[in-house]
C-alpha cells in the first residue's frame, strides 16, 4: 500500500490548463461536453448525454460516464459541473513560480469546478494505465449548476446506478467536505398600486414602492435562527419621477436546513406584505420557488467513513463540515443518492482573483483516486 502518488501532477495541470481555455458558461457548456465527452471514451467509458441542455436553452445536456469494476462493490458517483461563472471567456491559467494558479486577472480561473473535473479525469488515466483494481465507477458532469442547479434538476436517473456520490465543488483545503446543506426558497413579490400623475393628482394614485417599502421595513432580515436566512435581494418598481409608482417587484431568498422553517417563514413574510400593501389599497402576487432541498448525511456512513479512510492514505486531515451553499448534492439526495461534497482546490471562487495550487490540485486527484480503489 505504500505506492503512492501514482498521480502525474504535470499532466494534472496540463489537464486543468486545457480545461480553463475552453469557454464553459452556463447554458454555453458545448464545447466542454464534446472535450469530455473524447476524453472519457479515451480512459474507457461509455459515455451518454441527455436533453437538459434542450429543455433549459443551453447547447449541452449532463454528461454521464459509466466504467464497469473489477473490485467489488456498489458503484461510486463522481459528480461535477462544467459551466463556470462569467466572466468566463479567453480564460488562461497563469502558473507563478510559487505554484499558484490565477487566471489572467480578467475572467475568473474557472477552477470551480474544473480542479474536480481534472482530478476524476487524472484518477481514470491512472486506473486505466496501471490497470489498477477499482470499483464500479459512474461520473456525472452537469451543466448549469451556477444558475440554481438547473442541470441536476434534469439528471436523468435511470442512467445512474450508483447510491453513493462525491460531488467536487467545495471551498477549502483538500480534505475538507460538507455533509449537511440547506433548502433555498426564492420568492418574488409584486406589488400593484395604481399609477397617477405625481403633479397634478398624486393622490388618485396608490404608491406600490412605498408599500413594498413597508413591507421590507418590517420582515426581519439576516439570521432568523441557527437554521434559517431571509434576504431580499432585488427590487425593481417605477417608471418616471412624475408618475406615483403603479408596480414594485421585491425578489429574496431564504436558506434553511428545515424545510419546515422555510415554509413558515415565506407564510411571515407573505402575510406582512400584504398586510402592508392593504394598508395603501395595494395587491400583491407571491410566487415562489424552491431551488434545492437541504440534506444531512449521517457521519457514520459509509460514503463519509470511506472519505476519511482515503484522506488518512493520502495523509490529509478529514474535516466534516456544514455548508450553508447549496450544490449538486442537493439534488442527488432527493433522488436515493447519499453523498458528501468535498473541498477541491479552488478558492475565492466567483471572481477574478479565483485561485487554486498545483499542490492542491495534486492532492484531489490523489484523493479521488483513492476513492476510486479503495475496497470496502
Ligand atoms: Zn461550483
Amino acid at each position: 500500500m505504500e505506492e503512492r502518488n501514482m498521480v502525474r501532477v504535470e499532466r494534472v495541470v496540463e489537464e486543468f490548463q486545457t480545461l480553463v481555455e475552453i469557454d464553459s458558461p452556463s447554458f454555453g457548456e458545448r464545447e466542454m461536453g464534446d472535450y469530455l465527452t473524447k476524453r472519457l471514451v479515451e480512459l474507457g467509458l461509455e459515455v451518454s448525454e441527455d436533453e437538459a441542455g434542450k429543455v433549459l436553452g443551453g447547447n449541452c445536456g449532463n454528461i454521464y460516464g459509466k466504467l464497469e469494476g473489477s473490485l467489488k462493490g456498489a458503484p461510486l458517483l463522481f459528480c461535477v459541473h462544467m459551466d463556470t461563472v462569467e466572466p468566463a471567456s479567453g480564460k488562461k491559467a497563469v502558473i507563478g513560480e510559487d505554484g499558484v494558479i490565477q487566471s489572467a486577472g480578467d475572467t475568473v480561473l474557472g477552477a470551480d469546478d474544473l480542479s474536480g473535473v481534472s482530478a476524476i479525469l487524472e484518477a481514470l488515466q491512472v486506473i486505466k494505465e496501471e490497470n489498477l483494481p477499482h470499483r464500479p465507477i459512474e461520473v456525472l458532469f452537469t451543466v448549469a449548476e451556477e444558475v440554481y442547479c438547473r442541470g441536476a434538476a434534469l439528471v436523468d436517473y435511470t442512467r445512474l446506478k450508483a447510491k453513493e456520490a462525491y460531488v467536487l465543488d467545495l471551498t477549502g483545503p483538500v480534505g475538507l467536505a460538507a455533509y449537511k446543506a440547506p433548502t433555498f426558497l426564492f420568492f418574488k413579490i409584486e406589488v400593484t398600486g395604481k399609477a397617477a400623475h405625481a403633479g397634478f393628482a398624486p393622490e388618485k394614485g396608490i404608491h406600490a414602492i412605498a408599500a413594498a417599502a413597508e413591507g421590507i421595513g418590517k420582515v426581519k432580515l439576516g439570521r432568523i435562527d441557527e437554521d434559517t436566512t431571509v434576504n431580499i435581494g432585488l427590487i425593481e418598481g417605477g417608471l418616471a419621477t412624475n408618475i406615483v409608482p403603479e408596480k414594485c417587484i421585491v425578489k429574496g431568498e431564504i436558506r434553511s436546513y428545515s424545510m419546515e422553517k422555510s415554509n413558515i417563514e415565506m407564510l411571515n413574510i407573505e402575510k406582512i406584505f400584504r398586510s402592508a400593501a392593504n394598508s395603501y389599497g395595494a395587491e400583491i402576487e407571491v410566487s415562489t420557488e424552491r431551488m434545492a432541498s437541504a440534506y444531512e448525511t449521517p457521519l457514520e456512513h459509509p460514503v463519509v467513513k470511506r472519505f476519511e479512510k482515503a484522506c488518512e492514505e493520502n495523509k490529509l486531515t478529514s474535516v466534516l463540515e456544514e455548508t450553508f451553499g447549496g450544490s449538486d448534492n442537493n439534488h442527488l439526495s432527493q433522488h436515493g443518492i447519499t453523498g458528501i461534497v468535498i473541498a477541491s482546490a479552488m478558492n475565492q471562487c466567483h471572481s477574478t482573483k479565483e485561485f487554486t495550487t498545483v499542490e492542491e490540485l495534486e492532492k484531489i486527484a490523489s484523493l479521488t483516486l483513492s476513492l476510486m480503489i479503495l475496497t470496502d
